[in-house]
Order: structure tokens, then C-alpha cells, then sequence
């Protein structure tokens, strides 16, 4: 049966606005969603039930008074847990961080909860964001309320099967090559990764910094849409975010695509792309042409290097970054007999393999002798990708892909393959290394019942023509995506 938790962010605060519902059975809906499936899911490390339904009992009394609502006010929100949140539990699915309570929330947070926004929980995730299945969280797996045998993706596993299955009505996540919108893809939701700088970093616990990205799970397009509206901005916490004007994302949102310059990308539908999700795609294409789209061939010359530059910065980055976890400031500590083998100890048994495998590519990229050979030329790969979006954009409004060459796939059927799951992300992570915004869509089911995303692009900064031409297809596939987990219920 469809319930509160069910509908989408747009069509809940219109409820709200009328009155026909209160935030408080809003939030009970998903919270007893919570309790009916997670178990057999995993979506959430640290549910928050009482921050949530004291929240929705406050914003019940404010919204009485008739005073002005966000579209975001009483909606259930779920975070992943790599996102801070003051005073309550952040782990980022590692040991290292088990009892690490922060003192302070990340700005994507702060924005969204001074404008209403209800808590649900943290949610599961590969450990430090590191992975494209949830298999490498420290927490154990998410099942995917798809068919609970399979992934949900990764890294934000946690947030897209939590959207996908009611538990909250929308989620953020991180992508830093893809972790938002392959796990969107694999659980038939939307996922948007905005442009690098346009939602400010501060709180995001960091992975790869001049990567990473929020990003949001929806059920809708335009809920993704007045998400980024609240969240967006320049922080003067983070010296990377972009004071760029933030428009109105909600508007022109039913413009359709008659007219939109839409670049196929004839380099995503080769080796390795599973037939029904290549069908799909290209029929969303279809779609989008038949709405009056002028529909050509685009390409980015160089994104077939961009996956090995991009598991050398990022992991570059990554050792970096993670140095700060070293037994002294933050959570766990294994003592030793003087400081350098705690230290050890406390890294040995802090982190998971994942991560002790980054840590040592990127200390081995970085190191005097190979820095050149290997960070260097990385960068160089990721200029010329630059250009080969700059050349696309000139011809293109919005370019197509797959999100995932891949539906989702059983769990552990790639788990001791790292290759094989780094290539889940083949066409998500160019994004990244471009800086531009990227969303994925559902298109449809393949055979065997799972969702397929497809992937549209746009230059920096022009989500909103992404939006456009995501909403457009959208509300012409008119899919119904309900996960079996639901029928059961
Ligand atoms: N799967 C990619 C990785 O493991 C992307 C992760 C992400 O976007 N956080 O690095």
C-alpha cells in the first residue's frame, strides 16, 4: 500500500501547506517504514527516531501558525554518514570512527535543517566513501530493495536504498567518481551530483578534495531540484565553494526538450555495457527526440583515460587526506609502546582493506621519483578532459550516457575483483574530473526486473537545463517504480 513515506518531497509539502497532514505522521510513516524493512536491508547505521519526531512535533507548531514554509520543512531527510552532524554519530562506515561524535554539522546540513528539514538518520556506506557496492563498509552490507541479494550501489548505498524503499523521502549522499548517481541508477531513483564548489564541502568528511561532491537521492526530478535550491551557495567555510548566482532550479522544470542540443555519447555503448541497459538508454534518447530534442553524436576523446586518472588522484588525495587518523585527534586509539607504534596499531586495525589499498596506491603516486610519472601525467589527463567537455558544450546543451554499464549485481559477485568494480563507474566519474554537473534518471527495468539510470550532463553551473531535460523525460516515461520488498510488505 502506498503511504506517506512513499510520495515525493513536492507532493508532501503540498500536504503539509494545506494542512491535510502534520510532519509528526509524516515522520512516523517512515520511521515504522524503518521498522518494517530494515532489517532486511541495512540502510541505516544510526537511526535518529526521537531528534526526528521532535523536530516534526516543532515545525507542527510552527507551521499552525500559517507562517511561511520552505519545501523542504517536515520532509524526512536521511544523511549518509560521511556527512557531520553535531552531537550524533558519525562513523563513515569505519572502525577508525565507530565512537566519533562531531562538534559541529557539515553546511549541507545546516542549510537544510534551518529551513526544516527532519533528521531520520545516518546512513551505511562504503567505508570513507571508498567503493561502488556497499560491501566495504565496515557495518556490513546493504541489500538492495530490488532483490535483496544484490548491491545497491556504492558508495551511498545506505541513502539510495533508503529513499528506494520509504524510509526517508530523500537523502544526501557524497559522489566523488560516482557514488551518488551509480547507487541511484542501481535502485531506480534520482540521483544528482551538482557541479564541483556549487554545495559547500564544509562537514563533508573528506575523501578526494578536489572530487568531492553532496549530492541527493530523490524520487523525483524536481525534488532534486528544490533540494540543490536550499543547499547551494558560497560558505565561507569552504574556500572551493562557488559564489555563483543560485537560480530558482525549480523553475522551467516543465519546459520540455523541444529545442535541446542533446549529445549522444557514442563511446558509452561499447564492450562491457549490458544489452538491456544500452536498449533502454537509447530509447530514452528516442524519448527525448521525439519531444522535439535535436538529438546528435557527441564525444569526449579522452574519457577512456579518465577512470586510471582518476584511481590516481583520488587515492592520491585519499592518503593525504587520511593521515589525520592517527590515534591522537580523532576516535579510535590502539596503544603501543611509544608513539609510532600506536600509531600503527591504531591504522592497522582502524581501517579496511579498501582503504589500506588506497592509502598505499596514493602514498606510492605521490612519493619523490614516480610523483611525475604518475600524479603528474593524471593531471594532465584531467585538462584534457576539461577540453573535451569545453569542445561538447559548444555543440551540446546536455550529453547522454548510461549511468552504470551495469544493473545491480549479487553481492560479492565483484567483491574480491577490484578492477571489476572500478569499471561500475566508468561513466560516472569523468564528471567529476570535468567539475560539471551530472544526473541520473530512471529509463526503465532490464530483464530480469532491476532499474536502469541514464546519465545526462551539462556544462558547470547549468543544472537547470540539466533539470529540464531530465524533467522531460521523466514525466514522459511516467514510470511506476515500486521495489518487490514493497509489494510484500
Ligand atoms: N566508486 C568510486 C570509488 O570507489 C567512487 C566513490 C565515490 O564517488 N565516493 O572511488
Amino acid at each position: 500500500m502506498t503511504e506517506l513515506c512513499d510520495l515525493t518531497g513536492d507532493e508532501l509539502s503540498t500536504k503539509l501547506r494545506a494542512g491535510e497532514i502534520t510532519a509528526v505522521a509524516l515522520a512516523e510513516s517512515a520511521l515504522a517504514r524503518r521498522e518494517a524493512v530494515d532489517d532486511r536491508v541495512g540502510a541505516f547505521l544510526t537511526p535518529t527516531p526521537e531528534v526526528a519526531l521532535e523536530r516534526a512535533a516543532e515545525l507542527d507548531t510552527y507551521l499552525a501558525t500559517g507562517a511561511p514554509q520552505t519545501g523542504v520543512a517536515g520532509i524526512p531527510l536521511a544523511l549518509k554518514d560521511v556527512l557531520t552532524t553535531k552531537g550524533i554519530r558519525t562513523t563513515c562506515g569505519s572502525k577508525i570512527l565507530e565512537t566519533y561524535v562531531p562538534p559541529y554539522d557539515a553546511t549541507a546540513w545546516t542549510r537544510l535543517s534551518g529551513a526544516g528539514s527532519v533528521l531520520i538518520g545516518k546512513t551505511n556506506c562504503d567505508e570513507f566513501a571508498m567503493g561502488s557496492s556497499n560491501e566495504n563498509s565496515a557495518y556490513g552490507p546493504v541489500h538492495n530493495p530490488w532483490d535483496l541479494d544484490t548491491v545497491p550501489g556504492g558508495s551511498s548505498g545506505g541513502s539510495a536504498a533508503a529513499v528506494a524503499a520509504g524510509m526517508a523521502v530523500w537523502a544526501l549522499g557524497t559522489d566523488t567518481g560516482g557514488s551518488v548517481r551509480q547507487p541511484a541508477s542501481l535502485t531506480g531513483v534520482v540521483g544528482l551530483k551538482p557541479t564541483y564548489g556549487r554545495i559547500s564541502r564544509y562537514g563533508l568528511i573528506a575523501f578526494a578534495s578536489s572530487l568531492d561532491t553532496v549530492g541527493t537521492f530523490t524520487r523525483s526530478v524536481r525534488d532534486a531540484a528544490t533540494l540543490l535550491g536550499v543547499m547551494a551557495g558560497k560558505d565561507r567555510r569552504d574556500a572551493t565553494s562557488l559564489d555563483a548566482d543560485v537560480p530558482d532550479f525549480t523553475r522551467g522544470l516543465d519546459d520540455g526538450a523541444a529545442g535541446l542540443r542533446v549529445g549522444v555519447l557514442a563511446e558509452a555503448f561499447g564492450e562491457g555495457v549490458e544489452p538491456d541497459v544500452a536498449t533502454s538508454v537509447r530509447a530514452g534518447v528516442d524519448r527525448l527526440a521525439s519531444l522535439g530534442a535535436e538529438v546528435g553524436e557527441a564525444t569526449l576523446p579522452h574519457a577512456e583515460y579518465a577512470l586510471s586518472a582518476y584511481y590516481l588522484i583520488a587515492p592520491s588525495e585519499a592518503s593525504s587526506n587520511l593521515a589525520r587518523y592517527d590515534g591522537v585527534r580523532y576516535g579510535l586509539r590502539v596503544d603501543g609502546d611509544d608513539s609510532i607504534e600506536m600509531m600503527f596499531r591504531t591504522r592497522g586495525a582502524g581501517f579496511g582493506p579498501e582503504v589500506k589499498r588506497r592509502i598505499m596506491l596514493g602514498t606510492y603516486a605521490l612519493s619523490a621519483g614516480y610523483y611525475e610519472a604518475y600524479y603528474g601525467q593524471a593531471q594532465k589527463v584531467r585538462t584534457l578532459i576539461l577540453q573535451d567537455y569545453a569542445a561538447a558544450f559548444e555543440r551540446f546543451d546536455v550529453l547522454v550516457s548510461p549511468t552504470s554499464p551495469s544493473t545491480a549485481f549479487p553481492i560479492g559477485a565483484k567483491a574480491d575483483d577490484p578492477m571489476a568494480m572500478y569499471l561500475n563507474d566508468i561513466f560516472t566519474i569523468p564528471a567529476n574530473l570535468g567539475g560539471v554537473p551530472a544526473i541520473s534518471v530512471p529509463c526503465g527495468l532490464d530483464g530480469a526486473g532491476l532499474p536502469i539510470g541514464l546519465q545526462l550532463t551539462a556544462k558547470a553551473l547549468d543544472e537547470s537545463t540539466m533539470f529540464r531535460a531530465a524533467a522531460a523525460l521523466e514525466s514522459d516515461l511516467d514510470l511506476e517504480l515500486r521495489p518487490p520488498l514493497l509489494a510484500a510488505a
